[in-house]
């Protein structure tokens, strides 16, 4: 598959969360990104996993679901850009 990596965070602070990383399917940048946990996201942004869900419930952060439930989060939601 062909995927163009863009890394919009710092580095550093992904290598904590590298292998939990996974990629699914982002409905509003159209493609296949490298998603995040609610917790990883709420780690690498210094907000509440709460915030976080919040942000996912109001549209304010590009989210997806996975079949198993798991909310995802979009690293390239305008938000944390
Ligand atoms: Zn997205």
């Amino acid at each position: 598959m062909k995927t163009r990596t863009e890394i919009t965070v710092e580095t550093e602070r992904l290598v904590i969360i590298n292998h939990r990383r996974r990629n699914a399917w982002c409905p509003s940048c159209a493609r296949y990104v490298e998603m995040l946990t609610v917790d990883d996201a709420a780690i690498l942004f210094h907000v509440a996993s709460r915030t976080i869900f919040h942000w996912a419930e109001s549209g304010v952060v590009h989210s997806s679901e996975t079949p198993e439930g798991l909310l995802l989060i979009c690293p390239h939601s305008p938000t944390f850009s």
